[in-house]
């Protein structure tokens, strides 16, 4: 340990305007298919909240010279370096060696940090493991940070204008620490920032449609102050406009991010479903919820996928009443009363099917909406009148309201049975949109 400094080890704020971060999880376990690094999501959360941007983020295992390495390449870019793991006592515990290496520094031994890990064992009637004594090990020039659920102290180690933040592996000791140590530190070391989000959830436009509204704001918005950072994000069926906005003043940022939402809805109109992180079926419920609505739905090739996700909603019983999974004809007929005749004449997937498996589960469950589904998710069962991804959907109710639609839709049976999910949550929100607010 020790030799030539390589760096000199100072107090010293940041260089850069916007400051960044690496996440660092360290174990060879997190290398197994067997453990996952959750660490770095949680520690991505928090960086985000003081404002600072992550860079990258990497899994090394418990090699030293890997190890060292991924520590330079990390503290030559990144403003703040986060690590995780590797602070336990045994030989494969690298974190403390491999910080001091990069900053070309000594370890000591810390008699404060020695003592408490005695009294800990002490505490607990066990004696202390020799091999304990390494987690009293300390780069010099790093502050301690006290771990009051592990042996493991965490330690903040300056190093020019970037720090190197390392905290214990396991989560429910990390994640305390990150709190009482490494938050306040950080709103000392870059002054009090915070990045604050909104988003758009938008359905029934396709992303680039969405694209040519929003691009517009766009512009004005990146180039503001606060600057509005914004991406776009496309599922099946649905697109989301991401607005961000970093700084020091939290009303400024979010006046500025509440103005931008209000603009971009204003231009994209009805297809925007949520600002508030809301999804289509938690709209929908709150709306059957306000007037007092109840919904129960008919399908046929989504096979109860759209009852799945309006159950999904915690309260869902206060406004879901019941569906039926009417694949064959003959369940349309016994349990949904669709007229042979009308089958036998349009076929199943046709607007006049849809239309009466909507009405007949609306009036079988005595519900004030009714949703028919019916359509062909492939792979076969194509014609050239009604090619693969033909799917109707139609909404009986509210009231006398009745809406039917024959839609097209892309991609193998996982997608259009996920695009017909989405159309029909989307129609049941219009219908009752337009009707009770
Ligand atoms: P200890 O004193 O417990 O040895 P440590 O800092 O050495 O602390 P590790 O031995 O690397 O921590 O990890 C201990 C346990 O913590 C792991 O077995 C794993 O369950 C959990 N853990 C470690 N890293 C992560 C991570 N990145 N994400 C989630 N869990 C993790
Ligand atoms: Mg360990």
């Amino acid at each position: 340990m020790g030799g030539r400094h390589r760096y000199p080890v100072v107090v010293a704020g940041p260089l850069t305007e916007t400051p960044t971060a690496e996440i660092l999880a360290i174990g060879s376990e997190l290398l197994t298919p067997f453990r996952i690094d959750t660490n770095s999501l949680f520690l991505t959360g928090r960086l985000n909240d003081h404002g600072i941007e992550l860079l990258g983020k990497s899994v090394v295992g418990d090699r030293p010279q890997a190890l060292v390495e991924a520590l330079r390449l990390a503290v030559g870019r990144a403003s703040v370096v986060v690590t995780t793991g590797g602070l336990g006592p045994t030989d494969d515990d690298l974190t403390r060696d491999a910080m001091a290496t990069v900053a070309g520094v000594p370890c000591h031994e810390d008699a404060t940090v020695l003592e408490a890990i005695a009294e800990r064992f002490a505490r607990r009637k066990m004696p202390m493991p020799a091999m304990n004594q390494r987690q009293a090990m300390v780069p010099d020039g790093a502050a301690v940070l006290d771990n009051p659920h592990g042996t493991a102290p965490g330690l903040w180690l300056p190093l020019g204008h970037s720090v190197i933040v390392a905290l214990p592996g396991p989560p429910r000791e990390m994640k305390p620490m990150w709190e009482t140590h490494v938050a306040p530190r950080l709103a000392v070391w870059f002054g009090m920032r915070h990045l604050r989000r909104r988003t758009l959830k938008i359905a029934g436009r396709g992303e680039s449609h969405v694209d040519e509204i929003a691009a517009p704001i766009y512009g004005p918005l990146r180039d503001g102050s606060p600057a509005i950072e914004t991406s776009i994000l496309a599922s099946p069926g649905q697109v989301e406009l991401h607005l961000s906005a970093k700084g020091a003043d939290v009303d400024a940022l979010d006046r500025a991010l509440d103005a931008a939402v209000c603009a971009l809805s204003r231009a994209i109109g009805a297809p925007v479903f949520s600002v508030d992180g809301r999804e289509l079926e938690e709209v929908v419920g709150d709306q059957l919820r306000a007037r007092g609505g109840t919904v129960a739905v008919a399908e046929s090739c989504t096979g109860g996928m759209v009852l799945g996700r309006l159950t999904n909603v915690p309260g869902s019983s206060a406004w879901v009443t019941g569906g039926v999974v009417a694949y064959d004809n003959l369940v349309k007929v016994r349990d949904l009363g669709v007229p042979e005749a009308v089958l036998a004449a349009h076929g199943a997937v046709s607007e006049l099917v849809a239309s009466a498996m909507a009405a007949g589960v609306r009036a079988r469950m005595q519900t004030d909406v009714g949703v028919g589904i019916t359509g062909i998710a492939g792979p076969t069962g194509g014609t050239d009148a009604k090619p693969v991804g033909t799917v109707v959907i139609a909404v009986d109710g509210p009231d006398t309201r009745h809406v039917v639609r024959t839609l097209r839709f892309p991609g193998d049976r996982a997608m259009v049975r996920q695009m017909s999910v989405q159309t029909a949550l989307d129609l049941l929100r219009r219908a009752c949109a337009e009707d009770c607010m």
